[in-house]
């Protein structure tokens, strides 16, 4: 699988609005591998992680045909995850899709269900351009080339996930805006024996030093691999990608490369590509 990560930041993006912070003022003038919109995915130029506020920006950047992707999978309702105004904007009518294009397949928790409201046959949108797919915490679904299994993070908002996608023999991890799973996460992960190629952590605190439930940061980082190695999930090869990065992490694009080389830590940045 070739993942394209297209935003990599947290909630706010670095340089976040409005924001004096010594991290975003960096990034105002250093820029390159320090500017971070929000974070979202494209999996093989078929499956997209997350719709968020920069998606329109992604596809100005990124020269993506959103209008020919059949699949997005949503992590959770949180506004720099689901943008769903944009996604309203699939309509049929006026001619804005051709004629035979297939819906997009959005998938997300009950919580991502609440947040789109849709109708009875699952679409979000009048002209049955959109439709909602109910995933269910541990469930696992064939979505076109993909295996995809949702696991239950832990963080705010209602009923988040993260994904295991699973393609050709390869396994990827994709777990933002999660913290250290639950005792029966990590059970599921074992007897279900996954082995994981690349993992992509939540990282949004850097080298800051958390007291609070939701997020991770370098430190927890390490501990939640040392815990995957310890079941077997994860091996020496395995890509470990520290991604959600957010300004109230205290570290540069430089900075956080600093401290993930100690760990063999990949840190994401904007436009970066791994093969999985
Ligand atoms: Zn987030
Ligand atoms: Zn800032
Ligand atoms: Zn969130």
């Amino acid at each position: 699988m070739k993942v394209k990560y297209l935003g990599t930041g947290a909630a706010e993006g670095i340089p976040a609005l409005f924001c004096h912070c010594a991290i975003c003022e960096q990034a105002r003038v250093l820029g390159g591998k320090n500017i971070r919109t929000r974070a979202q995915a494209l999996i093989d130029n078929e499956l997209l992680v997350d719709f968020g506020p920069d998606t329109f920006f992604h596809t100005l950047k990124y020269n993506i045909r959103l209008a020919d992707i059949e699949y997005c999978l949503i992590t959770h309702n949180h506004d720099d995850h689901l943008y769903a105004q944009d996604l309203r904007a699939r309509k049929r009518s006026r001619a804005i899709l051709r004629p035979g294009t297939p819906p997009l397949n959005v998938y997300g928790s009950l919580g991502v269900k609440n947040a789109l409201c849709p109708d009875k046959e699952g679409f979000i949108t009048k002209n049955k351009s959109v439709r909602f797919v109910l995933f269910n915490a541990y469930e696992r679904k064939q979505i076109g080339k993909f295996t995809v299994t949702a696991l239950p993070a832990v963080h705010g908002g209602d009923n988040p996930f993260v994904y295991v996608i699973q393609k050709g023999g390869s396994t990827f991890l994709y777990a933002h805006d999660t913290d250290y799973f639950m005792d029966e996460t990590w059970k599921f992960i074992r007897d279900l024996n996954f082995h994981f190629n690349a993992v992509s952590l939540d990282c949004t605190e850097g080298k800051k030093h958390i007291d609070y439930m939701g997020h991770m940061n370098f430190e927890k980082m390490v501990y939640f691999c040392k815990k995957m190695q310890s079941i077997h999930a994860i091996n020496d090869k395995t890509l470990i990608i520290a991604n959600h990065i957010s300004h109230n992490g205290l570290v540069n694009y430089a900075e956080a490369c600093g401290i993930a080389q100690n760990y063999g830590i990949i840190v994401s940045f904007d436009g970066m590509e791994v093969e999985v």
